[in-house]
């Protein structure tokens, strides 16, 4: 099957966009192609929407917003029961999507919409979730309530790693709090969104609603500029994000651009080594080390360094790296070729730098598709690439350090501020982790700390564009704009023409 395809290039299948309730064909001319990085085959050819046809998709969003606005909350929420059904009972279906094109292995892509549905789940409290205040008798014979409405065609620009976790994390707050929405997802890995498209058009969602255009830097730049999307939900790249926010702002629109990181996960002499090292295996190998919360750097303190690094070198042999739709697989390849030649570098230069490779992961791995073994590099310090920047591959750095505050001090300097970890048994120790770590999620022994869907998901610094985090109630309140409203039924005898400056009486 995949070889007809290598020889017949005509056989790829195109993914096309999502506009107005139904499958829309790319008339730019321009596509992009979408491998399978287990075998390095092209499978597809993704369109590349133009502004034209961007500006379509936004029409068709701007069309269905008076009527979506105007959908009551128990309609809204029982279509979304509907979408939660679907997706569940699809959730195979769309793990398929996310292995083919991603290269996710199917635990991990399985993970991956669960992770997601959490967030319809929560979406489909829509009705609780947007109550305003109420204050009786504010002034004399005066109410005053507080309501949330939306902000009408919202975009959503969403990275490689989760085509379909990220994208639902965006779309199910949005649409839930009325808005209507065109999604820009990743090129890398189109399909699943497409998919996710035609089960919100079977659960109900009114067509016009939920939008997909693909593309490049055309097409997000489209949907920044144009003047009727009003806000924009970015994940991805630190330097993507950083320009998403500032031409989105500069645009009048509200912008939350979540980005890169480099999540340190710091271990004391008092820790359980052995679930320090599965955490630090799971966490740094899971999903080839492609996840914006995956642990890249160790910081060992003390003595927990020698015993921990044996315990991690023992675990790396055992990982099954292969193919992600084979059975027993437990780590798959990275996005693309180029990517995985620039997670080899950094293994490549990280002796010259003054580090030590204890595990090399590009020993054996010259097949076709874009594989990189785990990878375990001592003795990293600021200053080198290999530890400054993000790899986001299999590649795991040791830090040591002789003291916590030294630990801390390494936490706390990083440019990037997504997640961190503390290990230890130590109570006191870890609070004071919480407390100080300058970072927007922090694990006590638990290595990948999302937060569950009724917190919001987010990091500072460099890893964080805007002002409000993703899902949960901050997701309610990007994709929602207060109105305060002052009432008063007065009694007709007692009304009276007064210039003053209203008062409380
Ligand atoms: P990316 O920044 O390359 O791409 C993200 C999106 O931006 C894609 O839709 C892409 O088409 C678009 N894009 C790329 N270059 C652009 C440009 N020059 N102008 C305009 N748009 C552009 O990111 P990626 O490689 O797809 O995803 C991996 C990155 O995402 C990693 O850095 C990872 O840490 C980050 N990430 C962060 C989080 C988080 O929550 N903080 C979550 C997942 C991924």
């Amino acid at each position: 099957m995949t070889d007809t395809l290598q020889e017949a290039p005509t056989a790829v299948k195109p993914i096309n966009h999502w506009i107005g309730g139904m499958p829309v064909a790319g008339k730019s001319g321009r596509s992009g192609p979408v491998y399978n990085p287990a075998t390095g085959r092209q499978m597809g050819a993704v369109d590349f929407a133009s502004a034209e046809e961007v500006a379509e998709a936004v029409a068709a969003a701007k069309a269905a917003f008076p009527g979506w606005r105007a959908t009551s909350l128990s309609r809204r929420a029982e279509i979304l029961f509907r979408v939660r059904e679907l997706f569940h009972q699809h959730r195979e279906d769309i793990a398929g999507f996310l292995t083919a094109e991603h290269g996710k292995v199917r635990s991990d892509a399985l993970g991956e919409v669960a992770r997601g549905l959490e967030i319809v789940e929560f979406a489909c409290g829509i009705p609780h979730l947007l109550k305003g205040g109420y204050t009786e008798q504010a002034s004399t014979g005066i109410d005053v309530y507080s309501i949330r409405q939306p902000l009408g065609v919202v975009g959503g620009i969403t990275p490689f790693n989760f085509p379909a976790m990220v994208p639902m994390w965006m779309f199910a707050p949005a649409i839930a709090c009325g808005n209507t929405f065109v999604l820009k997802p990743s090129e890398k890995d189109p399909s699943a969104s497409v998919y996710l498209a035609q089960l919100l058009h079977e659960a109900g969602v009114p067509d016009g609603v939920f939008n997909v255009v693909h593309g490049d830097k055309v097409a997000v730049d489209a949907l920044l500029e144009h003047p009727d999307v009003t806000a924009i939900s970015f994940v991805g790249s630190t330097p993507v994000a950083r320009y998403i926010y500032t031409t989105a702002t500069s645009h009048g629109k509200r912008c939350q651009a979540l980005a890169g990181a480099k999540n340190h996960m710091v271990v004391l002499p008092d820790a359980d080594i052995d679930m320090a090292a599965d955490a630090a295996v799971s966490a740094g190998y899971g999903s080839a080390g492609e996840r914006c919360m995956a642990i890249s750097m160790v910081v060992a303190v003390g003595h927990a360094a020698e015993p921990l690094i044996e315990a991690i070198k023992e675990r790396i042999p055992k990982i099954k790296v292969g193919p992600g739709d084979e059975a027993g697989v437990e780590m798959g390849p990275l996005i693309t070729r180029e990517h995985r030649d620039r997670v080899v570098s950094y293994i490549e230069n990280a002796p010259a730098e003054g580090a030590k490779v204890l595990v090399d992961g590009r020993e054996g791995t010259n097949g076709e598709g874009f594989f990189v073994n785990p990878t375990l590099i001592d003795e990293t310090k600021p200053g080198m690439k290999c530890y400054d920047d993000e790899i986001f591959g299999p590649v795991l750095g040791i830090t040591r350090v002789d003291t916590y505050d030294e630990a801390l001090k390494l936490v706390n300097e990083s440019p990037f501020g997504n997640g961190t970890a503390i290990f230890t048994r130590d109570g006191g120790v870890a609070r004071q982790f919480q407390f100080d770590a300058q970072s927007g999620m922090v694990g006590v022994n638990v290595p990948i700390p999302v937060p569950v869907a009724y917190y919001s998901f987010g990091g500072w610094k460099n890893s964080l564009f805007g002002d409000l985090h993703i899902y949960g109630p901050e997701g309610i309140s990007f994709y929602t704009r207060g109105k305060v409203v002052t009432s008063r039924w007065p009694d007709p005898a007692t009304s009276q023409v007064d210039l003053g400056f209203p008062q409380t009486r």
